[in-house]
């Protein structure tokens, strides 16, 4: 802040240094000027002067008397700026003179030389002016004749005097338009500096915490890595997640979620040395470099300083906000100095915290780097095969059979990708990086739209299937009800009907803002709900009921130690008997024994989905499977 004051000083003073030089480079010029014309001028005024005086002495001239002579000549003492006097006859002699000065006029002008019939005299010969006084001459002449000389001294001391005057009064008035123009330029100056500095704080400084934005910290975090290459001192990065704070936001709204988000950084601020920088990189991210970080146990102390710090609920109206912190941490110096690369790894750190049960730190290692390598490997397959003409994704179906009649009621889509090299990503790894990078909505579209043209395959070979079952990640909600609307357009462009299909959601689905109303939109379209993986998550009954679900989908994690586990086996039964008295099919999944089969259908459910009725298979293995299924046992 004191640069600032400094700067706007520095810049006042040169101002008006340069205001200052300007005006008296005008006010030499200006000077000179007034000094050519006035001197031009009262020279003028002098030779009209001796013009009056000289027609004046002609009689006494004429007559040669000298006393009417010394009359004349002392009028000359009426005017200031001459200070004395003499006139002379035709041939040179004096005939009165006046000095006030002491100025002695010669007694006779000695002749210069002969020319024709004149005589010219010298001394003075012509009118001469010095610095501060000068002689002016003046030849009397009567028709034509030069009857007598008057010399004049004349003085410019009134000229300097004048000008002395007029000096004064332009100096005055130039000081006081500097000074005016000073408090002017300087007020208006400062509110140039302060309005830069507002544009720094908004280009580098986060509004909401007043901490440095990420901009600023990439150019710190390239002083960090320089520092510490430097001086051989360690020091580490951190970044940091806050746990749960959509909550705060959700509940409290934006601008307590704000001062939730201040309180934070000053939390963390309280607990760091006074060279350490915070930045809030965004949403709920915050980064840290710790200076002067030897070993990864400095570090982890830190870390844990600053988990503990904002473990006491933060005091927000009207109710406090609990959060915690996830840090990633990584040590420099790295083998990277680019500022991206090192939060990148600081944020997998992180993400890898946030895994392992939030509120807590966990290092940066190669291991997590050689995993989100993986990760970006498999966005940019999964971006090529979606943006490229789908090259290596298909879709495999996996019969759903009746539980009783052992009849088809319907397939379950599941996304397959091959790459290039012919090897195959699972959709466990591809659909997390899918979900993660956004690329699930053009995946979802792209399988629904590879689901029509695979119905249309099975139609034209004679096989027309009751129902299919399409996965719909928590993700793709986000698009809202336009995602119904994407779905619908495309079952319509390939003429397929509405009532086939139904989308399978998780029941995070139920729980999400704004969920609901897209969940209206799938039922309002005429599509069956179904809910995946049920008794994983919030295991709701009273949402299947609102949300109009036609079916649940009995999670294989329960069906898989079946029959003999009690426990398992007991959570079956009780869901199967509410969700029928709910009107719900259910649906078990990961069948893969007889046993499990046998019991499923002993405790009522409806349909049964798994390894031991059949895999999930491309579609023309799905033909040769439908025809083995009608074919009279
Ligand atoms: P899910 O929706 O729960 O799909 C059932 C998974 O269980 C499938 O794994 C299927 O191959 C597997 N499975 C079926 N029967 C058995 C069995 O008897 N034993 C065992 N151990 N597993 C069985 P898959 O195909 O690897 O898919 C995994 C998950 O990927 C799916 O779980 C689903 O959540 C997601 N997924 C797959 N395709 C898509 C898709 O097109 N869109 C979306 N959003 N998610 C998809
Ligand atoms: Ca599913
Ligand atoms: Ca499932």
């Amino acid at each position: 802040m004191n640069t600032q004051v400094d700067r706007i000083r520095r810049s006042n003073h040169l101002s008006l240094l340069s205001t200052g030089l300007a005006l008296l480079i005008a006010f030499i010029l200006l000077m000179v000027h007034q000094y050519v014309v006035g001197r031009s001028l009262m020279l003028e005024e002098l030779h009209t002067e001796a013009a009056i005086i000289g027609a004046n002495s002609t009689a006494a001239l004429a007559f040669n008397d000298a006393k009417a002579a010394q009359e004349t000549i002392n009028a000359v003492r009426l005017t200031p700026r001459i200070t004395g006097g003499a006139l002379y006859r035709a041939d040179g002699g004096q005939l009165a003179s006046l000095s006030d000065t002491g100025w002695s006029f010669p007694e006779h002008l000695s002749i210069a030389r002969e020319d024709g019939t004149r005589k010219l005299y010298e001394v003075p010969a012509e009118t001469r002016y010095g610095m501060f006084d000068g002689v002016l001459r003046e030849d009397i002449q009567v028709e034509g004749t030069r009857v007598g000389t008057l010399l004049l001294h004349v003085s410019f001391s009134w000229l300097y005097w004048r000008m002395f005057e007029y000096a004064v009064g332009v100096l005055g008035i130039a000081t006081v338009a500097l000074a005016l123009a000073y408090r002017l330029t300087s007020g208006l100056r400062r509110r140039m500096v302060r309005a830069e500095e507002q544009l720094e704080q908004l280009a580098f400084y986060d509004p909401v915490t007043g901490l440095a934005n990420r901009r600023l910290f990439e150019r710190e975090l390239r002083q960090a890595v320089a520092r510490t290459a430097r001086e051989r001192t360690g020091s580490a990065l951190l970044f940091v997640d806050v746990d749960d704070f959509k909550k705060v936001n959700d509940s409290l709204g934006h601008a307590v979620g704000d001062q939730a988000l201040k309180m934070i950084g000053e939390r963390m601020m309280a607990v760091l040395r006074a060279g350490d920088v915070v930045a809030r990189l965004g949403g709920d991210e915050f980064a840290v470099i710790l200076y002067g970080i030897g070993d990864p146990e400095s570090a982890a102390r830190v870390a844990r300083l600053m988990i503990e710090a904002i473990a006491d609920p933060l005091p927000t109206q009207p109710t406090p906000s609990h959060v915690g912190l996830s840090i990633g941490v990584l040590l420099l110096p790295a083998d990277d100095n680019d500022p991206t690369v090192l939060l990148r790894r600081a944020d997998m750190a992180m993400y890898v915290a946030k895994t392992h049960g939030k509120n807590c730190f966990h290092f940066f290692s190669e291991d997590i780097d050689a995993r989100v390598r993986n990760e970006l490997q498999l966005e940019a397959g999964l971006r090529q095969a979606l943006f490229e003409g789908g090259g290596g994704l298909w879709v495999a179906y996996q019969p759903q059979l009746s539980a009783l009649t052992h009849q088809l009621v319907g397939v379950e889509a599941l996304a397959r990708w091959q790459r290039d090299d012919g090897s195959q990503v699972t959709p466990g790894e591809f659909i997390p990086v899918a979900e993660q990078t956004g690329l699930i909505s053009e995946l979802g579209d792209w399988v629904l739209s590879q689901v029509c043209r695979d119905l249309a395959i099975l139609r034209a070979s004679g096989f027309e299937l009751p129902k299919v079952s399409v996965n719909v990640s928590s993700r793709q909600l986000l698009r809202g009800s336009s995602l119904v609307d994407h779905f619908c357009e495309t079952i319509g462009r390939f003429g397929e009907s509405f009532g086939r299909f139904e989308f399978e959601l998780t029941e995070s689905a139920l729980m999400e803002e704004g969920g609901a109303a897209v969940l209206e939109a799938f039922h309002k379209a005429g599509f069956s709900l179904s809910i995946d993986d049920f008794g994983t998550g919030y295991s709701s009954l009273g949402y299947l009921k609102r949300f109009q679900v036609s079916e649940i989908k009995i999670d294989q994690s329960f069906v898989c130690d079946l029959p003999e586990d009690g426990e398992s086996a007991a959570i079956i039964t009780a869901v199967i008997q509410m969700s029928h008295a709910l009107n719900l099919t259910v649906v078990a999944e990961g069948v893969e024994t007889q046993a499990q089969a046998e019991f499923l259908r002993a405790c009522g459910c409806d349909v049964l989905q798994g390894y031991l009725l059949g895999r999930p298979m491309p579609p023309a293995q799905l033909m040769l499977y439908l025809e083995e299924l009608s074919a009279p046992r």
